[in-house]
């Protein structure tokens, strides 16, 4: 009965967006009991119908399937007893962004507050930390209420199922529940909260940044590239390692800050590489270079590699914006002039706006011009459409005076939300470009790739222009059928 080289175990998972959800089911799978844990009714509601509130292909049948084996249960945050968190508290909320860049940690200080308030109403009064060789005091000490200092140091004899328990497989005295947190959270973050919230209950932090990515986040979830997990306490890092151990990826086990690090570095350094290629494929546009040929013939060199060399309109998401703003801005509070971050982030942001400049110069005015978009969600295979490069160009051409439509498999309700009212939203890619007279392709949803051209031809006015944001589409192709197309970096068609 081993799951992952970890004993089964009970888990707590606060936080059912997207990781939290993903990390709740497939720790279910895995053998283990799952608790997860949300603040917004209407979110576990559903979970609690065993459905999905988002879309994230595959996850909907493991939560099913957790749900039906029993092992998978979900509870609003106020509901939770104290006796009930487990083994683990993985802590999934949200850290987006603020005005200044820096990432909003409220979310995920409410979940140590609360995490913390369930372990000390779980502790009889003047009861708090066993450690390794203390001994026990069967009075149960006396004083600080608070729970810290030298009363806290005593246990309570004798007291089970309480979340302040000394689990059996807590070798070295680490105290039950290890709370594992997967948001990410600047570099820094983790000790300064850990101080605050844990360290007096002697409860261990440990920092295990989550690398799925949204549309293959189960398959993500199971088959990891390395997993990183970083403490001040090495048998707490080390006993949720165990929990991965079954995935057969590298693990590195690091301290807090340097883990934190990691996943900024990470996501950085491929956010990097995106505005690179767009810096690359607007060069490409200017001389009449081929930036698809380009990335291929630089992306074969190993030492570069070939993924994340699409040029196009730059990145979006949850995560790749949010995070390079934070570290940005992490390092303007060090007084440290990270310029390359800089470059990235401005290339990025003027990135997503090459299809109101090519538009422009294709109609002068685009007052009255029915334009189609193609695309709402950042990425395709996903309903999420947080800075998805869509929802800052749509204002734009709304703006500008264009008539806008715009198609989406997944993500219409969503964009809904953030659109101006008079943006005709449907699922169905025809639907939008019946009529219009240019179409820019956002996000490359395979239904859009494949789409039927020659259709759309048919349906469309005059001059057909198509701006390909995502370098999807056949120049040639589109060309023979009518279109007049524009790529990003592809050269410009004269
Ligand atoms: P999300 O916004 O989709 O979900 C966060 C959830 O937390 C929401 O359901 C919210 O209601 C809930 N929540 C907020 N406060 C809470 C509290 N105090 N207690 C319990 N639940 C609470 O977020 P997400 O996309 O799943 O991302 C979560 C974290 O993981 C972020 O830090 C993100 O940067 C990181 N991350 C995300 C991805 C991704 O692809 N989405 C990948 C890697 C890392």
């Amino acid at each position: 009965d081993f799951a992952g080289g970890e004993i089964f175990v009970r888990i707590t998972v606060l936080g059912l967006g997207y990781v939290g959800a993903v990390a709740a089911a497939a720790l279910a799978r895995d053998g283990h009991q799952v608790l997860g844990v949300d603040v917004d009714p209407a979110k576990v509601e559903r979970y609690r119908r065993a459905e999905v509130p988002f879309y994230e292909p595959g996850l909907d049948e493991l939560v099913r399937e957790g749900v039906a084996a029993g092992r998978l249960r979900f509870a609003l945050a106020g509901e939770v007893e104290p006796g009930q968190l487990g083994d683990f508290v993985f802590v999934a909320v949200g850290t987006p962004s603020r005005a200044t860049g820096a990432a909003d940690l409220s979310q995920v200080e409410a979940a140590l507050a609360w995490v913390a308030e369930r372990v000390r109403r779980g502790r009889p009064a003047g009861a708090g930390v066993l450690r390794a060789g203390e001994a026990v005091d069967p009075q149960g000490g006396a004083g600080s209420s608070d729970g810290v200092g030298a009363a806290d140091r005593v246990a309570m004899a004798g007291t089970e199922a309480t979340a302040g328990t000394v689990w059996p497989a807590a070798a070295g005295g680490l105290r039950a529940p290890i709370v594992v947190v997967k948001s990410t959270v600047p570099p820094g973050t983790g000790r300064r909260l850990a101080r605050r919230y844990l360290a007096p209950l002697g409860l261990a932090y440990v920092a295990n940044p989550e690398f799925l990515r949204e549309g293959s986040a189960v398959h993500d979830w199971f088959h990891p590239d390395r997993v990183v997990v970083g403490s001040e306490e090495r048998a707490a890092a080390e006993r949720v390692a165990a929990l991965f151990a079954g995935y057969g990826a590298p693990v590195l086990v690091t301290d807090t800050t340097t883990a934190e690090m990691v996943k900024y570095g990470a996501n950085a350094f491929l956010a990097t590489k995106i505005s690179f290629i767009n810096e690359l494929a607007n060069m490409c546009d200017r001389v009449g270079a081929d930036v698809e040929e380009v990335a291929r013939g630089i992306g074969l060199d190993p030492r570069i590699g070939s993924q994340f060399l699409r040029a196009g309109l730059g990145y979006g998401g949850s995560c790749f914006p949010k995070d390079v703003a934070a570290l940005d801005h992490l390092a303007r509070v060090y007084d440290y002039p990270f310029e390359l971050l800089r470059a990235v982030i401005a290339v990025n942001a003027r990135q997503r706006l090459l299809p109101l400049y090519a538009l422009r110069e294709v109609f002068g005015s685009l007052a009255g011009v029915p334009v189609a978009v193609l695309g709402l969600a950042f990425k395709p295979n996903t309903d999420d459409v947080r800075e998805a490069p869509a929802l800052d160009l749509i204002p734009l051409l709304v703006e500008e005076g264009a008539e806008v439509r715009a198609a989406d498999p997944q993500a219409v309700e969503r964009a809904r939300a953030v659109l101006p009212g008079e943006v005709r939203l449907t699922p169905s890619a025809l639907e939008a470009l019946d009529g219009a007279r240019a179409v820019v392709l956002a996000t490359e949803w395979d239904a859009f790739v494949r789409l039927d051209w020659e259709e759309a031809a048919r349906r469309m006015d005059e001059p057909r222009f198509v701006f390909d944001g995502r370098n999807a589409l056949d120049p040639a192709r589109m060309a023979a059928l009518g279109f007049r197309y524009r790529g990003v970096g592809r050269g410009r068609q004269r």
